[in-house]
């Protein structure tokens, strides 16, 4: 359906957990309080709600987290949302870990495309950024999604004085596989705010210094407001996800299913609507309309753009491992 400023909005990130097996500085502080399990939506709550999403024109899902895939059954949630009537597409992102374990089972679930999170090729700045060392696994990770035939995407936060030095490296990933690579700037959601990103048009114009060859493509990759770019003699492309220098909100097509079971119009504001109340204690018809209500309400209502450059304005005061990014 249409929100109030005729963006048709088609796409719905379901985060399934606030838990994660790393800790990205940026995204999970280590002291970070997890919901109660009882809090959690179950995945019945999440299928209703993907249900009615769907009768008003959801078509696409992200399943994220938390880290997804430490739930246990993701795989078979995902297979259920897949087989949901009106949805036409069910992606996955994650940390990667664990897809050598699961991608089998992710691709019998009829898993769509699957984005990794990468920040760094360097098994010691692994450890700085996520607290774990487990750079081989999420390599590992990327090899398994790969061989598996899954469209393949790693996203990269780029923050300055910590891995942006590492562009290039992590750029030659789309060289030799199929793969696309995308930089996606660092937002100001938890301690996001506090670090240094790095600008993606800086970027895409060191890129052309670097590969005069380099052209824009048009052609569809995503869900999203990725733009990317060809670059000669590399097998995949290289996206840019600009959130603060490119602001691209006229085109924003989603909104966002918490864990906790609240609807996120923007990912910029504390403003949500509590489906989860609904689900615990209304039933039958009633409760099949206060779901559609408040769903129909969050889309409408979604505001006309993010304040991410005016930091002091931003509302949203969860973190990202909380939201789903
Ligand atoms: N655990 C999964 C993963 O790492 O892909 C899914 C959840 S994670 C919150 C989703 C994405 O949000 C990751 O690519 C992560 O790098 C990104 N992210 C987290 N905090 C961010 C921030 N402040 N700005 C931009 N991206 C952020
Ligand atoms: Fe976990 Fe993903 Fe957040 Fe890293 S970015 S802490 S992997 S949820």
């Amino acid at each position: 359906m249409k929100d109030q400023y005729q963006r048709n909005i088609d796409y719905m990130r379901v985060s399934v957990t606030d838990r994660c097996n790393l800790r990205c500085r940026y995204c999970m502080p280590k002291d970070i309080e997890l919901l109660p399990m009882e809090e959690i939506l179950s995945f019945e709550e999440i299928l209703e709600i993907v249900h009615q999403a769907a009768s008003l024109g959801i078509r696409k899902i992200k399943i994220t987290g938390g880290e997804p895939l430490v739930r246990k059954n993701c795989t078979g949630l995902i297979a259920k949302i897949r087989e949901t009537e009106g949805i036409e597409k069910v992606t996955l992102t994650t940390n990667g870990i664990l897809l050598p374990e699961y991608i089998e089972d992710l691709k019998a679930a009829g898993i769509d495309g699957i984005n990794i999170s990468l920040d760094t090729l360097r098994k010691d700045r692994f450890q700085e950024i996520t607290g774990f060392d487990a750079l081989d696994q999420v390599l590992a990770g990327i090899d398994a999604s790969l061989n598996a035939g899954i469209r393949t995407k790693i996203n990269t936060v780029l923050q300055k004085g910590v891995n942006d030095g590492e562009w290039q490296d992590l750029m030659l990933l789309a060289k030799d596989r199929p793969l696309d690579v995308r930089f996606i700037e660092m937002m100001p959601i938890g301690y996001g705010a506090v670090s240094t990103g790095v600008s993606d048009i800086e970027l895409r114009s060191k890129i052309r210094e670097l590969y005069p060859g380099t052209e824009e493509d048009h052609t569809a990759h995503g869900n999203g407001p990725a733009v990317y770019v060809r670059i000669p003699g590399f097998c995949g492309g290289v996206g840019f996800i600009a959130a603060i220098n490119e602001k691209f909100c006229k085109d924003c097509n989603r909104i966002r299913l918490t864990s906790a079971g609240r609807i996120k119009p923007c990912l910029c504001y504390g403003d949500s609507f509590d489906l989860r109340e609904i689900l615990r204690t209304k039933e039958g018809p009633e409760r099949d309309a206060l779901l559609k209500e408040t769903l129909q309400k969050a889309i409408t209502y979604k505001p006309k753009e993010h304040c991410f450059e005016a930091k002091s304005s931003v509302t949203e005061k969860k973190k990202m491992s909380q939201i789903g990014g």
